[in-house]
């Protein structure tokens, strides 16, 4: 029987990926319900393509316009962040993937959680707010939660079959973004020189935080909540040529890393068959023509990014959640230019000094440190 999956922001980088997967699966998969943000001509061929049963379209412009053009023809559609709930907590869903960018995946994924689902997680920013909190309700309703982040799903790879045998370290490498090298002032460089990564092709947020080093911060936090390991356990260390996409020590000393060319399509595909490993259309590594595999300190001075989030995790409670939200309101000024790309760390930094964490926050305080951190931000920007 195949797998029906509803795709939480199918037109992004993550969702594309994830339909080329459904695709080279003849028949695995059935696409039960796809959202996008606004990319409504994206969704307009997915859906031919496809054929899901359900759509949403969250922004309430784009979803005037697409329900317009968009006869009565059985196909469901919902409006609004609500779509992303109402789609995620659907009858008959096997699989929810969340490859939604931002605080906006958070209540559609706790939903899906209550109702005991498996879902794969590329939507860091939801479990970063709200770690303790995911975790918890995914334990008490029995759900599964499956990381699609490449470090993530590199580290989930390493523990299979190691039930009962405690992770010692956790080794999180970082490719060091385009500016690892970069001698000039970096209050100078522009959008454009921030959004070509070397390695790895993603979608624009994740981009500039990938050369803030935001990424790897959140990843780590990510990682401690995902597995449950103290973040003076996870080590980050710069690896320039993203081959070894993560590793875990164990006790005895032994380290497992997961190896691959850099090709979100694997993690992706991982997730959605997860337990099975099925032929991937990736370039396979070759050990004598790879030849070295280098690696190095991360730089903390020159990426206080880094230092802000590893802090903020330590933190706990609402900080993770006021670190990545006004991260998220400095991202996007940064990308419409009306702020330095230096000025993202120090308005992260401002906004964490002035928040009083609250330490055991339920939902509601975990959306009003949300909303109250880009407020804050904003009026920095
Ligand atoms: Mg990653």
């Amino acid at each position: 029987m195949a797998k029906r999956i509803a795709i939480l922001g199918s037109t992004g980088s993550i969702g594309e990926s994830a339909l080329k997967v459904v695709s080279s699966f003849n028949g695995d998969f059935k696409v039960a319900a796809l959202t996008t943000q606004t990319s409504i001509h994206k969704l307009e061929n997915q859906i031919k393509k496809f054929k899901p049963e359900m759509v949403g379209v969250v922004d309430e412009k784009a979803f005037a316009q697409f329900s317009a053009s968009h006869g009565n023809n059985g196909l469901k559609i919902f409006s609004g962040v609500e779509s992303l709930e109402k789609v995620a907590t659907a009858d008959n869903i096997d699989l929810v993937l969340s490859g939604v960018v931002g605080a906006v995946g958070l209540k559609a994924l706790l939903a899906a959680l209550k109702m005991g689902r498996t879902v794969a997680l590329a939507n860091k920013e939801s479990l970063i707010m709200a770690g303790s909190l995911v975790r918890e309700t995914a334990k008490k309703y029995g759900a599964t939660l499956l990381p699609v982040d490449s470090e993530h799903s590199a580290m989930f790879q390493c523990i299979q079959g190691q039930a009962g045998n405690p992770i010692h370290k956790i080794i999180l490498t970082a490719s060091g973004g385009p500016f690892y090298k970069y001698k000039g002032n970096l209050a100078n460089v522009t959008v454009e020189k921030a959004l070509a990564h070397p390695n790895w092709v993603m979608g624009k947020k994740i981009t500039i935080d990938s050369a803030t080093l935001m990424n790897k911060g959140l990843e780590a936090i990510e990682a401690h909540y995902l597995f449950d390991v103290p973040l003076d356990k996870i080590q980050i260390v710069i690896h320039r040529q993203s081959i070894i996409h993560s590793a875990v020590e164990f006790e005895d000393a032994s380290i497992i890393a997961q190896l691959s060319h850099p090709d979100m399509c694997l993690p992706i595909q991982y997730a959605m068959t997860y337990p099975d490993r099925k032929p991937c259309p990736i370039k396979r590594l070759d050990f004598a023509a790879m030849k070295r595999l280098d690696f190095a300190e991360p730089d903390f001075s020159r990426f206080p990014c880094l230092k802000l989030a590893l802090s903020a995790g330590k933190e706990g409670g609402t900080a993770p959640c006021v670190l990545s939200a006004a991260n998220e309101i400095a991202v996007y000024a940064f990308m419409d230019k009306k702020i330095k790309f230096t000025d993202i760390p120090r308005i992260v930094g401002h906004v964490l000094e002035k928040h009083k964490t609250i330490k055991k926050p339920g939902l509601e305080e975990i959306l009003l440190a949300d909303a109250w951190a880009r407020k804050e931000a904003k009026k920095l920007c």
